[in-house]
């Protein structure tokens, strides 16, 4: 495992540079005690629903406010969490701190959905889907504000036991979405048949769009079977009009990226909301 240090930010841990293990023992204590002692927030990026021109939910984004090093980034952390057996408890924190936020905007007037990123353990996890149902009631939710964004790969490990918990969840009502899909090497004929709700293409392929016929007519492609398949589809990281144009063009159905916001910490979020509201009602 290493960690390297990326957006300028110094890695938590460096396998390396740490010939003892001392310092990966340290890294793990830090985690564990950041975990359960409040130091995770949530940032949201907004996703944009082409149909509507609405935001209907958003993506929630793990940060850690490390007493020194100040803001880490996901990068940083989440194989550290991994391959120390603290997913589990990072999982349930996060799903926690989004429904909590949820909850709390559907409060003041707005519902949005909220997406939640999980990794390989806890698609093996029996628990998960339970503890999953207990936050939503505890939160009193309906199940389908809920997504969880999986990737390929975890999909293809312990294939017959994520896909046990997978139809659990999604039995449950919370929605399924492949994240960065295109970066493994399934098919997306095999994907459709696991219990999943949208497909969300990698921005490797997003980005590349622009002036490449090749990679738009992949986007094209994939957006068709998606859409024969009864997914939602969408596209992550988009950063200009150009792209947004041809997206809209082609029938996507949600999309994410710069160009509409980076992700954001609450209040951020809510402000930006708000302002967009308030434009459109100008406009009327
Ligand atoms: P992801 O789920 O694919 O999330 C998208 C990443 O791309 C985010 O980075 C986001 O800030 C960034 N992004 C969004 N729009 C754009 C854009 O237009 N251009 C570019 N270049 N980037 C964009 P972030 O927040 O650093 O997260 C990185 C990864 O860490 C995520 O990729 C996800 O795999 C993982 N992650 C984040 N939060 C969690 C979590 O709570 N649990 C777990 N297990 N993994 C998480
Ligand atoms: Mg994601
Ligand atoms: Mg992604
Ligand atoms: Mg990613």
């Amino acid at each position: 495992y290493s960690a390297k240090a990326g957006r300028g930010g110094v890695a938590v841990y460096d396998d390396e540079r740490d010939g003892s293990g001392r310092h990966r023992l340290e890294a793990v204590e830090q985690l564990r005690a950041g975990i359960s002692g409040g130091q995770l927030v949530l940032h949201y990026q907004p996703k944009l629903a082409l149909g509507t021109g609405e935001v209907e939910g958003v993506e929630a984004l793990v940060r850690w406010e490390h007493p020194t090093r100040g803001l880490v980034y996901p990068d940083q952390f989440i194989e550290l969490a991994e391959s120390a057996g603290l997913m589990a408890s990072l999982t349930t924190r996060v799903v926690e701190l989004a429904l909590a936020q949820c909850r709390s905007w559907a409060d003041q007037g707005r519902w949005l959905t909220v997406a939640v990123n999980v990794s390989p353990s806890n698609l093996v996890d029996e628990q998960f889907p339970g503890e999953v149902a207990r936050l939503l009631a505890a939160h009193d939710l309906p199940s389908g504000v809920l997504t969880l964004e999986v990737t390929e790969s975890i999909l293809m490990e312990d294939r017959d036991r994520a896909v046990g918990v997978l139809t659990r969840l999604r039995d449950a009502g919370v929605g399924v979405s492949i994240d960065d899909y295109g970066t493994g090497y399934s098919s997306l004929a095999y994907l459709a048949t696991l219990p999943v709700t949208e497909l969300k293409l990698d921005r490797a392929f997003v980005g590349e769009m622009a002036g490449s016929p090749r990679a738009e007519s992949i986007v094209t492609s994939t957006l068709q079977l998606a859409h024969a398949m009864g997914l939602s589809f969408v596209a992550e990281g988009v950063e200009d009009q150009g792209t947004l144009d041809t997206l809209t063009f082609l029938g996507c159905d949600v999309v994410q990226g710069y160009h509409v916001s980076r992700p954001l910490p609450p209040e951020q979020l809510w402000a930006w909301l708000s302002e967009r509201a308030s434009e459109e009602l100008a406009v009327l």
